[in-house]
C-alpha cells in the first residue's frame, strides 16, 4: 500500500486486508487458531519459513495484524505488537528488554500502575530504577550510567497534572547513554505527539483511551522497530499470554478511523472550557498545555501544536468543595476514563492516586481541591455551563 498518505487516509485503510468475500468492512477473525492445509504447511509454519501466515491466536491474529499495521503506519514505526491492555503494553515494552543488573531511569509522575511496574515488579527481579523529576532535564542526566541504564522511560504528558517532559532532549541524553527512550503516550495522543520523530525508540498506549474513544474496551499496543518488536517483544507476549483479542483489534481499528477528527474537536473545545475556566475566582489553577499561563507552553505547542484534550483545576475549599461541585454536573460523568466521546470529571486524589502517600500527592500537586477533566465530543458551550452549575453549587 501507499507509505505517503496523510494521518486521515491511513486511519482509514492503512492495514486493511480483505478474505476472499471481499467484505468492505474489516472482518473480525474470532478463532483462536487457523487450519493447515498439510502436516508440511503445519511445520513450516512453525519454522516461519511460511510467510505472513498465522498460527494461533495468542501470537497472531488477522484482524490484530490489521490494527498493529494501521497503528505503526500512524507512528511512523516499523511495526507494532497489540496487547490487551495498556498495562501489558507498559510491562511488555518495559519486561521484554530488560534484565536483572540492568537501571532504568523514569520521570516520576506517573499513572499509578506504571509506578507499581517500576518501583515493585522491576525491582523485584534485580532491576534498579533511578526517578527523577521529568521536566528537569539536569536530574536525567545526572541519573543516566553509560552502558548499565538501559531505558529511560516516561509519560509524554503526565497524569494528571499535565507536565510535559521534553522527547527530543530526554531522547538526545538517553541516547549519549546508550539507552533505549519508552514513551508512553497515552495523554498526548497519536495524534499530536509524533514521539518517534522526536527520538523515542518506543511507544506505548493504552488503546482503552482515545483509540477506543467510546469506552468500550480495554487494549494496549507497543510500537518500535521491526528488531525491536519481533525478537524483543513478540516472544515475551506470545509466550506470557498478553495479547490483544480479535474482537478488541476491531474495536481499536474502527476507533481509529475517526481518531484524528475525535482528537481535534476535543481539543479545540478543551481550549475553549479552560479559557472559560481560567480566571474564575472559584479555582486555583487551571492547568492546560494550551493556554499561554502553563509554564510549558511554548513546548507543549512544538511537541504537539496543540494543548491536547485533558484538562487539570483546582476548585477553592478542598475535598467538599470539589465533591461538590462534580456531585452537581449533569453531562459530565464521574469516572476514570479519559479520551472519551463522553467527558469525564476525576478527583484523583481519592480514586485514580488515592494509594499515594499524603506526601508525595503534595508533592505531585494532587491536592485536595484538584479535578482532573477528560474533554469529549459535546458541545463546548455545554460543558462549559455544566461546569459554572458546578462551581455554583461547590
Ligand atoms: C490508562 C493508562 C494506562 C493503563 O492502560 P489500561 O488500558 O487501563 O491498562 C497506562 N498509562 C497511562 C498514562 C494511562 O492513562
Amino acid at each position: 500500500m501507499s507509505k505517503d498518505w496523510k494521518t486521515r487516509t491511513t486511519l482509514v485503510h492503512e492495514g486493511s486486508r480483505r478474505s476472499q468475500y471481499g467484505e468492505m468492512a474489516e472482518a473480525i477473525f474470532l478463532t483462536q487458531g487457523f487450519v493447515y492445509p498439510t502436516a508440511e504447511s503445519a511445520e513450516a509454519r512453525f519454522l516461519k519459513t511460511e510467510g505472513d501466515e498465522f498460527i494461533y491466536a495468542r501470537y497472531g491474529n488477522p484482524t490484530t495484524r490489521m490494527f498493529e499495521e494501521r497503528i505503526a503506519a500512524l507512528e511512523g514505526t516499523e511495526d507494532a505488537f497489540a496487547t490487551a491492555s495498556g498495562m501489558a503494553a507498559v510491562n511488555g515494552a518495559l519486561t521484554s528488554m530488560l534484565r536483572a543488573g540492568d537501571h532504568v531511569v523514569s520521570a516520576r509522575a506517573l499513572f499509578g500502575s506504571c509506578l507499581y511496574i517500576l518501583e515493585e515488579i522491576l525491582t523485584r527481579y534485580g532491576v534498579q530504577v533511578t526517578f527523577v523529576e521529568g521536566a528537569d532535564l539536569d536530574q536525567w542526566r545526572a541519573a543516566m550510567r553509560p552502558g548499565v541504564t538501559k531505558a529511560v522511560f516516561f509519560e509524554s504528558m503526565s497524569n494528571p497534572t499535565l507536565e510535559l517532559v521534553d522527547i527530543k532532549s530526554v531522547s538526545e541524553i538517553a541516547h549519549a547513554a546508550g539507552a533505549l527512550v519508552v514513551v508512553d503516550n497515552v495523554f498526548s495522543t497519536p495524534i499530536f505527539s509524533r514521539a518517534v520523530d522526536l527520538g523515542a525508540d518506543v511507544i506505548v498506549y493504552s488503546t482503552t483511551k482515545h483509540i477506543d474513544g467510546q469506552g468500550r474496551a480495554l487494549g494496549g499496543v507497543i510500537c518500535g522497530t521491526t528488531e525491536f518488536i519481533r525478537k524483543t517483544v513478540e516472544p515475551y507476549m506470545k509466550h506470557t499470554g498478553g495479547s490483544m483479542s480479535p474482537f478488541t483489534s476491531w474495536i481499536m481499528l474502527n476507533g481509529m478511523a475517526t481518531l484524528d477528527l475525535r482528537c481535534r474537536a476535543m481539543a479545540d473545545s478543551a481550549l475553549k472550557v479552560a479559557q472559560a475556566l481560567e480566571g474564575d475566582a472559584r479555582l486555583g489553577r487551571v492547568i492546560y498545555p494550551g493556554l499561554t499561563s502553563h509554564p510549558q507552553h511554548d513546548l507543549a505547542m512544538a511537541q504537539m501544536g496543540s494543548g491536547g484534550t485533558m484538562i487539570a483545576f483546582e476548585v477553592k475549599g478542598g475535598k467538599e468543595a470539589a465533591f461538590r461541585a462534580i456531585n452537581a454536573l449533569e453531562i459530565i460523568k464521574i469516572s476514570n476514563n479519559l479520551g472519551d466521546a463522553k467527558s469525564i470529571a476525576t478527583h484523583p486524589a481519592t480514586t485514580t492516586h488515592q494509594r499515594l502517600p499524603e506526601a508525595q500527592k503534595a508533592a505531585l500537586g494532587i491536592t485536595p481541591g484538584l479535578i482532573r477533566l477528560s474533554v469529549g465530543l459535546e458541545d463546548a458551550d455545554d460543558l462549559i455551563a455544566d461546569l459554572r452549575r458546578g462551581l455554583d453549587l461547590a
